[in-house]
């Protein structure tokens, strides 16, 4: 498998490098950084003050050159009736996208021995391997540490592990 990281606006160079190691180090894959993108055109809700998930999603698949593409934002995300989003992607599909905008919120799921950029990066790692794990197949898992359980907020996310628990290990396969 090969995936292509999208940045889609004005990106930390730190990102792009904790999700390429979390996707080498998960999927065994290669990942390749493509060059930055603008914001999709039309893709601002101004009454949300927020971007369409869905519009990333297209622009990843479009631009990006690997079997799997994901669009990484500093913007905020919402998709449908969600307030927002830390990334969406289809089940199967090629493309997916997380967005930073939430991840640095302080709460820490009980961490707090952790420095802020520790926990931050740790967040980004765990949703690319999530929404990578959606376009590979993987649906949400029950498991509390699975990196597929669904996370509504970053509690959440601090909970689960970075990894695939063994059911949805043999599944991704
Ligand atoms: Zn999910
Ligand atoms: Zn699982």
């Amino acid at each position: 498998m090969h995936v292509d990281i999208v940045p889609v606006g004005d990106l930390d160079r730190g990102v792009k490098r904790e999700a390429s190691t979390a996707l080498r180090s998960i999927y065994d894959c290669e990942v390749s950084v493509h060059d930055q993108q603008n914001i999709p055109d039309g893709s601002y809700d101004s009454s949300r003050e927020q971007y369409r998930a869905e519009e990333f999603i297209d622009l990843a698949k479009r631009v990006g050159s690997g079997g799997k593409n994901i669009a990484i934002t500093p913007n905020d995300l919402f998709y449908h009736r969600r307030n927002y989003v830390f990334g969406l992607a289809y089940l199967g599909g090629s493309g997916s996208v997380i967005s930073t905008y939430r991840l640095h919120t302080s709460s820490d799921g009980g961490f707090s021995q952790r420095s802020a950029e520790d926990i931050f990066s740790d967040r980004v790692r765990k949703e690319v391997v999530h929404e990578v794990g959606h376009t590979v197949g993987l649906e949400h898992c029950d498991n509390k540490f699975c990196v597929m359980n669904f996370s509504p907020t970053v509690r959440e996310v601090d909970q689960k592990n970075e990894s695939l628990c063994g059911s949805c290990q043999r599944d991704a396969l």
